[in-house]
């Protein structure tokens, strides 16, 4: 079955529809931190921050920044 383009375009138009605030690299990286200060203390960064969670689950770049921060700030916390 081939696609045609106006169906593709109108679906790419759908999706746009349901995020239609996503953030990006920066603003992820500008949060990062207290997102991770918000996970250590348990306090549901995820749902303070959701933009912030739904870039990391499609980001592997800042995935990985967060989780390295997120280490980074527990052994803090630990010494
Ligand atoms: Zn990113």
């Amino acid at each position: 079955m081939k696609l045609s383009k106006k169906f593709l375009i109108s679906l790419v138009r759908a999706i746009k529809m349901t995020h239609p605030d996503e953030i990006g690299c920066d603003e992820c990286f500008e949060k990062l931190h207290d997102f991770a200060e918000m996970e250590l203390a348990n306090k549901y960064p995820d749902q303070a921050m959701p933009l912030v969670q739904d870039h990391l689950n499609k980001c592997g770049d800042c995935r990985e920044e967060y989780e390295a921060l997120l280490e980074a700030l527990r052994e803090l916390h630990i010494l």
